[in-house]
């Protein structure tokens, strides 16, 4: 494990600035670590709103955490991964605390310091540059903007060799948060209504889960007619343009009142007091949306208070993953989440070009295709 391999990644060295390419080197796997040779990795928000500093992860970081791809190496403590498995690399947790005891590792008391901390927790990293200097890593326990990638065996889950690996990174965060949002969270009812504030990949996640879990109102909220458009493909019943018309009202109109759950996805405080504002009578809102700490949102109380209704934060749609995203693999290989919808390949090295193409709203969903 002291043998260094040769990597490339790609790495964000200063706020606001572009990713690099470059080479350097990774330590082999510890204790209950996997190596994974990375084939394809999905490109979210939050590595973009992290590349921004809205969350200070030290910097220069190796971002990157929707990896997928192959175990390569297995530390000494690994006990049910395999050389050669299939994984999808998701968020980490401790997986002793209270809250991860009771299957809610997306609360973890260490949520923050083991996914955003930029190292391990000792504060070593696994990274260096070509000249021994270390790279911030562990970003979401995988920093997998890199062609290998070290996880912990709890945060590697094993999906089937038949399902195609270079699409299924996504999962690993922000399908999954959407998807899970409804499904677990929410726990969106049959012939209920849902509406998604934000079509962006958590939103249409959210929208294609509406529809398995049996909405018959489907509202997906979005700026941009492009993303709209492919709502309406994916299962949404009707679609609001915020621009054009009041969201409130349009909502309140098609639902006979207000909408029974609703998702914000847009990071945007106003949005989410529409969204409280859009709910019918005991009406649940999930915020899923992240913008930078020490937003505040503002909104009537009394409108909370007398429809009964609630707001409630999501971590990563509440989903264990182990259980959650082979889930999402058989629904996509029996064609009722078709996720691929939303993506766009780009190569590792075109990695500005998808962050640009994904703020413009060109890009729903990139994945960087690195081996
Ligand atoms: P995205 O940029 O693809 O989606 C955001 C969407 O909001 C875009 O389609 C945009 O056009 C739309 N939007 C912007 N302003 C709007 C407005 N005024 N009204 C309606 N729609 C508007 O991003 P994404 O990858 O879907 O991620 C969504 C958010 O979720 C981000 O903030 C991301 O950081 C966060 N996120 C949170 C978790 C979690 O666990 N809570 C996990 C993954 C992502
Ligand atoms: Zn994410």
């Amino acid at each position: 494990t002291a043998e260094l391999r040769d990597i490339t990644v790609a790495v964000v060295r200063e706020k606001e600035q572009p990713f690099t390419i470059e080479k350097a080197r990774i330590r082999g796997p510890q204790d209950d670590e996997v190596l994974v040779r990375v084939v394809a990795t999905g490109l979210c928000h939050t590595d973009l709103i992290v590349r921004d500093q809205y969350y200070p992860v030290p910097l220069p970081a190796v971002l990157g955490h929707e990896g997928a791809g192959i175990v390569e190496a297995l530390g000494p403590g690994v006990k049910d991964l395999k050389v050669g498995d299939h994984v999808v690399l998701t968020y980490g947790a401790c997986g002793h605390c209270n809250p991860c005891s009771g299957g809610h590792g997306a609360y973890c008391k260490d949520f923050f310091g083991l996914n955003f901390g930029g190292g391990a927790r000792d504060g070593s990293t696994a990274i260096q540059d070509p000249d021994g200097k270390p790279l911030h890593d562990h970003f979401f326990a995988q920093s997998s903007f890199a062609t290998y990638a070290l996880s912990r065996e709890n945060n590697a889950i094993k999906v089937p060799d038949d399902a195609p690996i270079e699409l299924l990174g996504p999962l690993g965060c922000g399908i999954q948060t959407g998807a899970g949002a409804v499904i677990n969270s929410l726990k969106v009812t049959a012939g209920s209504s849902f509406a998604s504030f934000g079509a962006g990949a958590v939103g249409l996640s959210a929208v294609m889960a509406a529809r398995v879990a049996g909405a018959t109102t489907i509202i997906a909220i979005d700026v941009v007619p492009s993303r709209l458009e492919l709502a309406k493909e994916l299962g949404a019943t009707h679609v609001i343009n915020s621009r054009e018309v009041d969201v409130v009202d349009a909502v309140r109109e098609i639902t006979g009142g207000g909408a029974n759950f609703a998702l914000e996805s847009t990071g945007r405080p106003d949005v989410l007091a529409q969204g409280i504002e859009a709910l019918g009578g005991l009406g649940v809102i999930g915020v899923v949306g992240a913008p930078k700490l020490g937003t505040k949102a503002e909104f009537d109380v009394n409108n909370l208070l007398l429809g009964g209704r609630s707001i409630r934060g999501i971590v990563e749609g509440d989903s264990v993953p182990k259980v959650f995203i082979p889930q999402l693999v058989q629904l996509y290989q029996q064609g009722r989440f078709p996720f691929d919808k939303l993506v766009k390949f780009y190569p590792l090295d075109q990695i500005n070009q998808a962050a640009e193409d994904s703020t413009r709203g060109v890009t729903l969903k990139p994945i960087l295709t690195i081996g």
